[in-house]
């Protein structure tokens, strides 16, 4: 039999006529009509294919995709990275205040004292040297009295270090490395593009279960149960561990221009990863990279570094 009955004249009368359909690339004719045809659901069967996958929700995901990616890129300042971004600076700035002013009224907020004056001034001569890459941030910091050995900055330059932190950061250049990494994720708007990485994660769950909406119910169970896991593992906790590394990179250049000691980011690392700590319900990202791996990754980047500690009029260690 021909693949295709391309000889066949093109028959040009409507109804009853029907067109040949294509299956597994091959043009058989239709199935005889049942006495249910056309009606949906069918109980014997009828006209209705079961089981076969829609692709326009894909492709149309697929161009939403690709044009989301032209039209919302943005470039990571100090590691160059191409992100996805969709909030205008002003939306992230005004979400990072009433999250702030949320978990600031929730908290025990430290009035006054010598650790707060020692975060206050970290903060600004962290803040100074961010003034590169910062566009037009309002810096807050704020000591809140809490256990866990945490800070978080939120977009727009709102910063809170935690009192459980103090000890395990032991010095300035301890806290200074926390807070330069912190600092880093909102220069580098991860919340934001953690955002964007949600609602594209959304539409793509939308578009598949459209796309297998068909299909019996095991099936699509089981495809949109491997979809949600994929998203998770393949795509939201990489980028995650991607921003991770990406503020310990930034915080430890601001480190060195602000003249802090950068050798102190490993050894903080360290200490976070023996105080099993690292983690605290306002930090803007849900996984993070191996103690281990951090640590690695920091002493790589050292003499980088400490070179640029060096070109910033720094005194020497
Ligand atoms: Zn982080």
């Amino acid at each position: 039999m021909p693949r295709r009955r391309r000889s066949q004249p093109r028959r040009t009368i409507g109804f009853p006529y029907r067109r040949p359909f294509r299956k597994r690339g091959r043009l058989e004719p239709r199935p005889a009509p049942g006495p249910y045809a056309g009606q949906r659901g069918s109980p014997f069967g009828g006209v209705r294919r079961r089981g076969r996958l829609r692709l326009w929700p894909i492709l149309l995901f697929a161009g939403f995709l690709a044009w989301y990616w032209l039209s919302h890129r943005e470039e990571v300042p100090l590691t160059g990275r191409t992100q996805l971004v969709d909030l205008t600076r002003e939306q992230e700035m005004a979400l990072g205040l009433q999250s702030y002013q949320e978990i600031l009224a929730k908290s025990r907020v430290v009035h006054s004292g010598a650790e707060l004056e020692v975060v206050r001034a970290i903060g600004r001569r962290l803040a100074a040297v961010a003034a590169a890459e910062d566009p037009g941030f309002e810096w807050e910091f704020n000591l809140i009295d809490a256990p866990q050995a945490n800070a978080f900055a939120l977009p727009g330059g709102k910063t809170a270090v935690f009192t459980g932190l103090l000890p395990v950061a032991r010095s300035d250049d301890g806290l200074a490395v926390v807070m330069g990494h912190e600092i880093a994720h909102a220069i580098a708007r991860h919340g934001a593009e953690r955002i964007a990485h949600q609602k594209l994660a959304r539409y793509g769950t939308l578009a598949v279960g459209v796309a297998v909406g068909e299909m019996d119910l095991q099936t699509q169970r089981m495809l949109m149960g491997a979809l949600g896991v994929g998203t998770q593992f393949g795509v939201l906790l990489p980028f995650s561990r991607r921003h991770e590394s990406e503020a310990d990179w930034i915080g430890l250049l601001y480190l060195a221009r602000a003249c802090f000691d950068p050798r102190e980011a490993p050894r903080l690392w360290e200490r976070m990863g023996q105080a099993g700590t690292g983690r605290a319900p306002a930090e803007l990202l849900s996984t993070h990279p191996s103690h281990e791996t951090r640590v690695r990754q920091l002493e790589e980047w050292m003499p980088k570094a400490l070179e640029i500690r060096a070109a910033s009029g720094c005194e020497p260690l």
